[in-house]
């Protein structure tokens, strides 16, 4: 596929259903397929935040008084606008991320349809509850509230999908937000404002302000009417804003980062789990937080497990987002892409041997590409479980494999870690995946699959991988203030 040039596109902030003017300073967003830039993201300022803040506040007066059905309403024809939208959608969200077009078209695009879609169908039906207390002759109910303007932020490898994760929840509850996404994948957000404007949601219910975290993301994040703040990213920059938050004592949901655990028992059938290791290890270019990063296999099929998952991993095709055959497509940034390959190098370095990928197979990219931040799935073994690898989150598609012996000893070695993520369990024996399951240290476990969501179900991590939980429900509790009401009768 050849690679085509386009246009720079000059993002604006979206302030009361209005695109500002022109910022004085831009960030340079870069198509990591091509290491070209393609968008240029406003520097947004404590002004521009001021005014989403102002914005957002003065449209809760009447978004918060709307009955809950008529906000569903507007979710809904978001959701139906969206979805017409698909095909542009995820060829915007490819460019801008470096992920396959067809993973777009099949997860993340589809996805945030299905955020604003459920979050109005569920929502309404279970706001409140009530109680009649007959030893009191008294009727209690709760009223669900909402609670102001909600700042929300998020990252860059899901970049359309997480964000809608947090404005379908926060505004069908009845709150007005601002947004701020990432720096490097802003795209889809701004084009997320059309769709908005033409569902004619009600000025100042969404407002995005668009630029860095240490500018916008700080300015929002301490501005003193934001009363609630749902984050998604690292773990640094998670504890960087739960320290902003204290002071003002602010309500804070955080979704970070991971280390994930797959463990492989010596009963199953190896040919069937491999394909779906390969997605829990690589989709994504492995920038995907519930990526699984540490491998325990035990040690009775550990050599023909190891040999059949290095020869599938090889298999898959590094290359142009927008071919079909493509598994991998590019990193987000060079930046990162020389993050990963430093951890690999640290990998070598502490006596790991790097089976495939970096710096063992060469990339073979078509002409107009040579310059993307393409990394091939990379396979580490031989490391101690006290390595760098072994411990910190590397975010792209490198998995370390390790064998073990025993029950006991492979659920203390998964949860030596300070995250708490998600992990999955691979075993014939049921008895085997609830024990286990039950041990793992961590927000969710998946039995013999990855990555199978229902928003109905919590979603969030333990330790270093956040506070709190999203999900309809948990969303639900996230951006209501609970009142309890007893009437005597
Ligand atoms: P990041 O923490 O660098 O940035 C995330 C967002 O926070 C961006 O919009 C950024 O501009 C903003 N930000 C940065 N510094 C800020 C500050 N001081 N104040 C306010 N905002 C600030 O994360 P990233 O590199 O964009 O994303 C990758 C990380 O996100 C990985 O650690 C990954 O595991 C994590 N992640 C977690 C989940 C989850 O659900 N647990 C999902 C996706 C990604």
């Amino acid at each position: 596929m050849p690679c085509t040039e386009t246009a720079t596109v000059f993002l604006r902030n979206f302030i009361n259903n209005e695109f500002q003017g022109n910022s004085a300073t831009y960030i340079e967003s870069f198509n990591p397929s091509t290491g070209k830039v393609h968008v240029r993201v406003p520097e947004s300022t404590a002004q521009d935040v001021n005014e989403a803040v102002r914005a957002a506040s003065e449209a809760f007066i009447k978004w918060s008084q709307l009955p809950i059905r008529d906000r569903a309403k507007y979710l809904l024809k978001i959701a139906d606008l969206l979805e017409v939208r698909l095909e542009e959608f995820a060829q915007a969200e490819s460019t801008d991320q470096g992920k396959p077009v067809w993973l777009a078209q099949s997860v993340d695009i589809p996805r945030a349809v299905t955020n604003f879609r459920q979050f109005a169908e569920a929502v309404p039906h279970i706001m409140e509850k009530s109680t009649y207390q007959g030893e009191f002759e008294a009727l209690s109910y709760t009223r669900r509230e909402p609670i102001g303007v909600a700042a929300l932020i998020s990252p860059w490898n899901l970049p359309l999908y997480l964000l809608t994760f947090k404005i379908a929840p926060a505004i069908i509850c009845g709150n007005t937000v601002v947004c701020k996404p990432s720096e490097m994948t802003s795209l889809t957000a701004y084009m997320l404002c059309d769709v908005l404007l033409e569902a004619g949601l009600p000025k100042g219910v969404v407002n995005m302000v668009f630029g860095s975290g240490k500018k916008a993301g700080e300015h929002l994040v301490t501005h003193p009417d934001v009363s609630l703040i749902s984050f998604t990213g690292s773990t640094v920059v998670g504890k960087r804003i739960s320290e902003l938050a204290a002071p003002q004592m602010k309500r804070l949901s955080l979704e970070l980062g991971g280390k994930n655990a797959g463990i492989v028992f010596g009963d199953v059938d190896i040919d069937q789990v491999i394909p779906v290791l390969m997605r829990s290890c690589f989709i994504n270019q492995g920038e995907v937080c519930l990526c699984t990063s540490r491998l325990f296999v035990q040690n009775t099929i550990f050599q023909p497990f190891l040999q059949k998952f290095i020869s599938s991993a090889r298999n898959l095709k590094v290359g142009p987002p927008g071919e079909k055959s493509t598994f991998l497509g590019a990193l987000i940034s060079r930046t990162h892409w020389d993050k990963v390959s430093h951890y690999v190098n640290i990998a070598g370095q502490e006596g790991g041997t790097i089976r495939c990928g970096f710096s063992v197979d060469s990339l073979d990219l078509p002409e107009g590409f040579e310059k993307g931040y393409y990394f091939p799935p990379t396979v580490i073994t031989d490391l101690l479980d006290t390595s760098t690898c072994m411990q910190e989150e590397i975010f792209g598609p490198v998995v370390c494999i390790v064998p073990f012996e025993t029950e006991e000893e492979v659920i203390g070695r998964a949860n030596q870690v300070p995250y708490g993520l998600c992990a999955s369990v691979w075993a014939r024996d049921v008895s085997v995946i609830h024990r286990v399951a039950n041990e793992l240290k961590v927000g969710t476990v998946w039995c013999n699959c990855w990555m199978v969501r229902s928003l109905d179900m919590p979603f969030g991590g333990t330790k270093g991988s956040g506070r709190g939980r999203e999900g309809i429900h948990e969303s639900l509790h996230f951006y209501t203030e609970l009142k309890t009401v007893c009437v005597k009768i």
